[in-house]
């Protein structure tokens, strides 16, 4: 689960880390109040969307396109005059697609007089199964495109569980940040801080891009991301209110409503299947036929009829679904049962595309009974082999 930068901030700032003072506004009476509170000269307006790269964005309604997604103000006029140009505007960033986001909340922060713009994350590094910090002097920028030209200024520390974060380590991100005087005494504070609020909040990534140098020598978390483990946030009723649905794709709202997994992907096949590993395996067999997963919809190990059929319907809002792959085994969810699901979510939803069904399993024969007395028009399958050919050679056939 993904918050806003400034729901972030709180976060952070609940466990002692340097962030500057701000006000989250929806609408532009809020602004006007929220400029009052803040000491000025410099006011910053930044948009908030569950997306990064916004400095760099563009606006869809800014036909000239000059001014991003974070904007500075000198004045509290110009504040105003931002909030207006963004408020209900498109923003289109890198992460973004391409039609954008709508902004409706703004955060308008204090301007902070900046020397330099370091990077620094937190996340669970699957190479050591541990929580590892990433640093970087390269801050500010894309981190991707400084791992891919210059690596060695990149810094990856894992961090031992048992002991939390150490003088040494701490040390070290400072040796690697270049943080000295103030800067490098806040950091040796900074880091544990980050570490706990990443550990007790149970988080799966968290993303300071960048973390400041001032000029006064202190340092400052200037932006935040942050993503939550959905699986431990029952633990955190705190974080879940923070949750804005409005922020995330609907098809993915509805499929944790009815606990699937939904991924939406960019080819032309819908994917229904049971397990994480099914699901990889049912995409690269797609793909070595020649056409592209558009999504895939994990309905896990204990389905019942219902639950198929909402996977169907989800699968099926996906306007580049340009055919349907069923790909199930039967194990402790019946055959049978993922037919009648099927048979029922195909007569609901008006199928307009070719259907190819794959079963294995518990009461395998049943369930091809099921299609086959059905009437509709369902292409059954074998093996996994033989269902990818089918559903490409029809996808390619439409
Ligand atoms: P994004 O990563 O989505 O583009 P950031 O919060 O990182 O958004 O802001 C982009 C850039 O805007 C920063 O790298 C920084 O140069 C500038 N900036 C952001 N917030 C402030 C602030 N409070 N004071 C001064 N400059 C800021
Ligand atoms: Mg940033």
């Amino acid at each position: 689960m993904n918050i806003h930068e400034y729901q972030a901030k709180a976060v952070l700032k609940s466990f002692g880390a340097p962030v500057a003072e701000g006000v989250p506004v929806l609408s532009l009476d809020d602004v006007q109040k929220a400029v009052d509170t803040l000491p000025g000269p410099l006011w910053v307006v930044k948009s908030q969307i569950h997306a990064g790269g916004r400095g760099k964005g563009k606006f869809i309604e800014d036909a000239a396109g000059e001014k991003g997604g974070v904007r500075l103000a000198f004045s509290k006029e110009e504040v105003l005059e931002h909030a207006k140009a963004m408020l209900g505007h498109h923003l289109v960033t890198a992460q973004t697609s391409a039609e954008g986001k709508q902004v409706n909340r703004l955060y308008i922060e204090d301007g902070a007089d900046i020397d330099r713009e370091l990077y620094l994350s937190l996340l669970v590094d699957r190479a050591t199964g541990r929580p590892a910090f990433v640093a970087s002097t390269e801050g500010g920028m894309d981190i991707e495109e400084v791992a891919h030209e210059t690596p060695e200024k990149i810094l990856t520390l894992p961090i031992d569980p048992t002991t939390g974060v150490t003088d040494a380590d701490a040390a070290q991100l400072c040796d690697a940040l270049k943080l000295d005087g103030a800067a490098r005494e806040d950091g040796m504070k900074l880091f544990p801080i980050l570490y706990k609020a990443f550990t007790e909040k149970d988080m799966a990534m968290l993303e300071i891009n960048p973390l400041i140098v001032m000029e006064n020598g202190h340092l400052r978390v200037l932006d935040a991301k942050v993503s939550f483990d959905g699986n431990a946030l029952f633990r955190h009723p705190d974080i879940v209110e923070l949750r804005d649905t409005t922020e995330e794709d609907e098809k993915e709202i509805e499929a944790s409503e009815w606990d699937l997994a939904y991924i939406a992907l960019d080819g032309t096949i819908g994917c229904m299947v049971n397990g994480a590993g099914l699901a990889m395996a049912t995409m690269d067999i797609i793909k070595l036929y020649g056409e592209e997963p558009a999504n895939f919809c994990d309905v896990g190990g204990g389905a019942n009829a219902e639950k198929v059929a909402a996977a169907f319907k989800i699968i099926m809002k996906d306007p580049n679904v340009k055919g349907i792959l069923v790909n199930i085994f039967g194990g402790i969810m019946k055959c049978d049962v993922i037919a009648e699901g099927v048979i029922a979510a195909v007569k609901e939803t008006n199928l307009a595309v070719p259907l190819v069904v794959r079963l294995e399993g518990t009461n395998v024969e049943m369930g091809k009974e099921i299609i086959k007395n059905s009437g509709l028009n369902v292409i059954p399958a074998d093996d996994l082999d033989d269902a990818a050919q089918k559903i490409v050679a029809a996808v390619k056939e439409a």
